[in-house]
């Protein structure tokens, strides 16, 4: 019973492939498939799955400490953890600005857990505005909409589209919250696109005391300034007006070349088409162009590789040839060389996501776009000499300068540059390696990825830093949103 359990988690965590160019990953498959059958004989005492024994002994009190009753939170990599004594999830304005009014210690608003760094954990309050979601209202004269701040990105686009109306762009997941992803300048790719808190046209958000505030560009453009990407550190969004544009679909190219091909071309590219970004491949050689483009075309989809099987492909093969790095660069170009071009046309909402089911922590700058090209080739050569283990791709994306106060892209047309570790291992010693590199350059880190920039080294890169501070001060003068690591960053006591 048990073994079987665990054979089913472990091969939902599997994404089987049915793509012909995959027959090494489908093998990989079975194999891994194979191991964990294998493995569940093995089961060591006090593993997860230790508590299904249904011979629990129920005699006795049920009575246990407040304490023991609380839910550990943590984020999706697990590397952010926390013990809050409260979560809340109010379903209406009214509750949730009760809620705030009346909280004692620390109010930490929460969307899907999705960012590496210490901005959620508290051991006070959790508030989720997850159950506040959906379109509020449009207006097709000037293709805005209202949407619910809870609402998941990947919730968006539907009911976007039954009004003629699409988000401009996307990041590469659609998991996170409309308020989440604000909170730390999200961004997808392309070269003459701003990051999400770009198209934001007015927030409303409930403050320290419970109240309701509107802003807009003309209507408190200061708090709408700093409220665009605010950390979560001014109070709890709770409506967006988003500009859209008319509905449109998407042409996505995928095609594999040599790294040296990609970085010659990456540059013209990013000019030439609307969404760009490339993706390379440690210890191969070889990476891709991923080129996005609007299109009349009708929907299609040409086989497409699962992600989630190239990672848990690429961590078979840094397993098995750790032993000889020339021979895993042999086998990763050969095999990539003969992957087809992958083409789908789709509803702009549904081709800029990709599932990222394998697990994983991140670091990811934003520099100049003129350095970004010699970034990567020093953050390459650092890794393929130093760290063996590495197996995720790199993902390189252009971004457009624009004019909020604590965005990453503030002024500066942007390279994006990120790494990445499996969940299981140390991230650090990989970060702590790159991220000289990254600040050598000139890079602004990710609010929501891994960096150890403090409030002097960040401040800076943020010429209207101490403004933000004293909105921060104006509208929670008490600190009631300030965790540990925000009060640092913010310098207070
Ligand atoms: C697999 C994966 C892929 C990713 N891909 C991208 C990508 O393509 N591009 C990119 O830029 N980033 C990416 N990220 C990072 C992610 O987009 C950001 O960290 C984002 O902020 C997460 O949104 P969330 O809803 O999970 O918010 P959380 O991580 O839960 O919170 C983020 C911040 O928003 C605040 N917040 C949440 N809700 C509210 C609210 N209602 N009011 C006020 N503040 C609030 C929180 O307090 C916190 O400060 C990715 C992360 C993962 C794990």
């Amino acid at each position: 019973m048990l073994t079987k359990y665990k054979y089913r988690v472990h091969s939902e965590a599997l994404s089987y492939s049915n793509n012909k160019n995959m027959l090494m990953i489908t093998r990989r498959n079975l194999l891994s498939s194979l191991v964990a059958a294998a493995g569940a004989s093995t089961l060591p005492a006090g593993s997860v799955f230790a508590g299904q024994n249904t011979g629990q002994n129920l005699t006795g009190s049920s009575e246990t400490s407040s304490k023991n009753r609380r839910i550990p939170w943590r984020n999706w990599s697990g590397s952010q953890t926390c013990f809050p004594q409260a979560r809340k999830a109010p379903g209406t304005l009214g509750e949730l600005q009760d809620i705030i009014a009346s909280a004692k210690g620390c109010v930490r608003p929460v969307g899907s857990g999705h960012s590496f760094t210490s901005l959620v954990p508290t051991e006070d309050t959790i508030l989720s505005v997850s159950r506040m979601s959906g379109v509020v209202s449009h207006d097709a004269s000037n293709n805005t909409a209202v949407i619910q701040a809870g609402t998941r990105l990947g919730d968006i686009g539907g009911p976007l589209a039954e009004v003629g109306q699409a988000m401009i762009n996307m990041p590469d997941i659609d998991e996170q919250t409309l308020a989440g992803a604000l909170g730390t300048a999200t961004h997808g790719t392309g070269a003459g696109i701003g990051c999400l808190p770009t198209f934001v046209e007015g927030i409303q958000l409930v403050t320290a005391t419970g109240d309701v505030l509107e802003c807009d560009r003309y209507q408190n453009a200061d708090i709408f300034n700093a409220a665009r990407v605010n950390l979560g550190a001014l109070g709890v969004v709770t409506q967006v007006k988003l500009q859209n544009m008319p509905k449109y679909r998407l042409k996505r190219e995928i095609s594999w070349h040599s790294i040296e091909d990609i970085l010659e071309n990456a540059e013209a590219l990013a000019d030439a088409n609307r969404n760009y970004e490339f993706y390379y491949i440690p210890f191969s050689g070889m990476g891709f162009h991923d080129i996005q483009n609007i299109t009349e075309d009708p929907a299609a989809k040409s086989e497409k590789l699962d992600q989630n099987d190239g990672a848990e492909t690429l961590k078979d093969l840094r397993d098995w040839l750790s032993w000889s790095p020339k021979l895993r660069q042999l086998i990763l170009s050969t095999y990539m060389k003969t992957i087809d071009k992958e083409v789908t046309v789709a509803n702009s909402w549904q081709n800029y996501a990709s599932e990222r089911n394998v697990r994983f922590n991140e670091m990811e700058y934003h520099l100049p776009r003129e350095n970004g090209i010699q970034a990567f080739k020093e953050i390459r050569a650092v890794v393929e000499k130093n760290f063996s283990e590495v197996f995720f791709p790199f993902e390189v994306r252009f971004i457009q300068s624009d004019d909020i106060w604590m965005s990453p892209f503030y002024q500066r047309e942007t390279m994006s540059i990120a790494v990445h570790r499996f969940f299981e291992e140390d991230y650090k010693p990989l970060f702590k390696a790159v991220e000289p590199i990254m600040k050598k350059y000139n890079g602004r880190p990710h609010w929501g990825k891994i960096n150890t920039l403090t409030a002097d080294q960040l401040q800076p890169h943020y010429q209207h830093w101490n403004a933000f501070k004293s909105i921060r001060q104006q509208l929670d003068p008490t600190g009631k949103f300030l965790n540990p690591y925000l009060k640092t960053l913010f310098n207070v006591a």
